[in-house]
């Protein structure tokens, strides 16, 4: 059985004062799903604290592929895990098209990662040129093949599936396309780790998910959870979201 997973991204946005929405966040976790939220590395350790006892786990939005060293502005998974992170999403197309983060990249943090005893969380997903051009699962295929470094568990590893094209643009998928993606890279796991591995590891879909589409996304199969951006900054939009996700069968 695998636990639903309510993640949010809250990529380059949050003060301290943000702080205060994890309470209730954390009021709707402890149910069906997990709750994990991903600051800005500036409030990992605070929000860490402050979701103590709460039930939200607390993640990063990278991490450097070596533990420590002459990386100016970069954070290591070791310092992550310092700060009271668990997990720590890695290969964000916005890393991959703002840094040029290449697979064989995410793949060596996706290590550093599981050295540091944390949960490494791969994004995939394909642009809108590569889904006119039928390439969607050519390219998710590569991506998985390219990212995922071996030794991959139900334990050490979530997988999010979002098109590039769906990301903050308040445009989403169909249902049909979402369950295409979600079982081939159910397959591909299956087929890579094992099947009992490749059933274990949580995919998540990313890519505008609201409270008004939640219920619906939630019920494609082999989506086991959403990886929120704009909606999961503020607890009245993703409180919904979580409640959608612990209703869902
Ligand atoms: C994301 O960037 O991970 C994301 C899914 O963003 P949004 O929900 O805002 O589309």
């Amino acid at each position: 059985m695998r636990r639903k997973l309510a993640a949010g991204n809250w990529k380059m946005n949050g003060l301290s004062a943000s702080l205060s929405e994890l309470e209730a966040m954390g009021k709707a976790a402890g149910g069906a799903s997990d709750v994990l939220i991903c600051p800005p590395a500036t409030l990992v350790a605070p929000a860490a604290a402050a979701a103590k006892d709460t039930g939200v786990s607390i993640g990063g939005q990278d991490c450097h592929a070596a533990a420590s060293g002459a990386h100016t502005g970069d954070i290591s998974a070791p310092m992550l895990k310092d700060a009271g992170a668990s997990h720590v999403i890695l290969g964000h197309s916005e890393r991959r098209t703002d840094h040029g983060e290449r697979n064989e990249d995410v793949r060596l943090k996706a290590k550093a990662a599981w050295e540091a005893d944390m949960v490494a969380v791969i994004c995939v997903g394909e642009s809108l040129t590569e889904r006119d051009a039928h390439n969607t699962l050519d390219i998710i295929g590569g991506q998985l093949a390219g990212s995922i470094p071996d030794g991959a568990t139900g334990h050490n590893l979530v997988v999010a599936y979002e098109p590039i094209w769906a990301i903050g643009t308040g445009k989403v998928p169909t249902t049909d396309q979402i369950g295409e993606v979600h079982d081939f890279i159910r397959a591909r796991l299956e087929r890579r780790f094992g099947s009992g591995v490749g059933r274990s590891v949580r995919l998540l879909y990313g890519g505008s998910v609201k409270a008004s589409n939640a219920e619906e996304i939630f019920a494609v199969s082999n989506v086991d959870g959403a990886l929120v951006g704009g909606a999961s900054l503020k607890a009245s939009d993703f409180v919904p979201i979580i409640e959608a996700l612990n209703a869902a069968g």
